[in-house]
């Protein structure tokens, strides 16, 4: 009888975690969803099971970006597109999922004194066309001029997005003002997702929808289960440390925001993607900004509205939510943490 429970005990002490079945570490990645790269990490007793879980992820994923696509129109399905085309026209019975992203958009605008607008959409698209003009032939790159600006800034009214929760349809009622989710969308289809597989059954997942990180769980280690270690990218390209610091998060959600994927230059001079509501210009103050919290969608939707924020009210704001933690680099490079951000971080960086 006791040389059974030896052997039993030295099989579980074999496995990965626990008395729990062994498992291998196995990562997917697709590509083209909310135009960038996801990523899924997992660890499964088989390659068949994780891959059945991945396709399952970008199955749930590709029905999220269709829905919050503002450039495209798909066959038989109302999106945020037909919503846009419809302004001033009439309103447009939506899904459920869409109708929620845009109540919990709505909610981020007035959280963030609206530093964060969805309704910005035809100054977003006004610099959305520079930039990709400019990409395209780098010798045509121009800022776009004051009128232009403010002329699409008198039709971003939040107040105009009209969403009847029971008839699940939206209306905007100024003519020229269209939607754009790009803010938030990743992060609310991260977490949407992420409940979903929580909900069924699974406790240990990664999933990174560009650099949109929502964990499951922790994963398993050779102590029982240990929490995820994610890099923090250090804004600064020159820099020889590739990351700023590795935070360690189970079940917790970080993203950041920067300045050093989309942008364009003009001059010398680089105007990146997240425009300041009020200055209608890109915002001066930061080169990126990681937030932590649960929710993938809030982290999603507060690192860019805090990129509209000075340091010192961005610091304010953030310290004044529960269970959010920030960690800013300014435009002079200096590191700025919010008041628990360093109980993530993980000490002896470099190993
Ligand atoms: P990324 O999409 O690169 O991860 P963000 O989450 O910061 O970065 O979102 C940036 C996108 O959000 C922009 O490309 C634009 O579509 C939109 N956006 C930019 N500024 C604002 C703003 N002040 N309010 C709402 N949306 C914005
Ligand atoms: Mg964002």
């Amino acid at each position: 009888m006791r040389r059974l429970l030896i052997i039993l005990l030295f099989s579980c002490l074999l496995t990965s975690f626990g008395c729990a079945k062994k498992t291998t570490r196995y990562q997917a990645e697709f590509l083209s969803l909310f135009d960038t790269v996801t990523t899924v990490v997992g660890y499964a007793e088989n390659k068949d099971e994780f891959t059945s879980l991945a396709e399952q992820i970008k199955g749930k994923l590709a029905e999220y970006h269709k829905l919050f696509d503002i450039y495209n129109s798909y066959e038989g399905l109302n999106n945020l597109k037909t919503i846009n085309d419809n302004a001033g026209i009439a309103p447009v019975k939506v899904d459920q999922e869409l109708i929620s992203l845009l109540l919990f958009a709505k909610e981020q605008y007035y959280l963030t004194g609206g530093k964060l607008n969805i309704a910005l959409g035809p100054v977003l698209r006004v610099w959305h066309e520079y930039r990709e003009r400019a990409l395209s032939d780098p010798l045509s790159a121009k800022v776009p001029s004051r009128k232009l600006l403010e002329e699409a800034a008198k039709h971003t009214d939040i107040e105009k997005v009209i969403i009847d929760e029971e008839a699940s349809t939206v209306y905007l009622t100024d003519p020229e003002m269209s939607l754009d989710v790009g803010a938030v969308a990743k992060g609310y289809a991260v977490e949407r997702i992420a409940r979903y597989f929580e909900e069924q059954g699974i406790s240990s997942l990664l999933i990174s929808v560009g650099g949109n990180i929502r964990a499951i769980g922790g994963k398993p280690g050779k102590r029982g289960m240990e929490a995820w270690n994610i890099g923090i990218k250090n804004p600064d390209k020159e820099s020889p440390d590739e990351e700023l610091c590795n935070v360690l998060i189970s079940g917790y959600s970080v993203v950041s925001s920067g300045t050093y994927e989309r942008y364009y230059t003009v001059d010398g001079k680089k105007y990146h993607h997240i425009i300041d509501p009020n200055t209608l210009m890109p915002a001066s103050y930061f080169k990126s900004i990681t937030i932590i919290c649960p929710d993938s969608g809030l982290a999603d939707a507060l690192s860019t509205a805090v990129f509209n924020m000075p340091v010192e009210n961005g610091k304010k704001f953030i310290d004044s939510i529960e269970n959010v933690e920030a960690l800013w680099v300014t435009s002079t490079g200096e590191i700025v943490y919010s008041t628990g951000f360093k109980d993530f971080m993980k000490v002896n960086v470099k190993q």
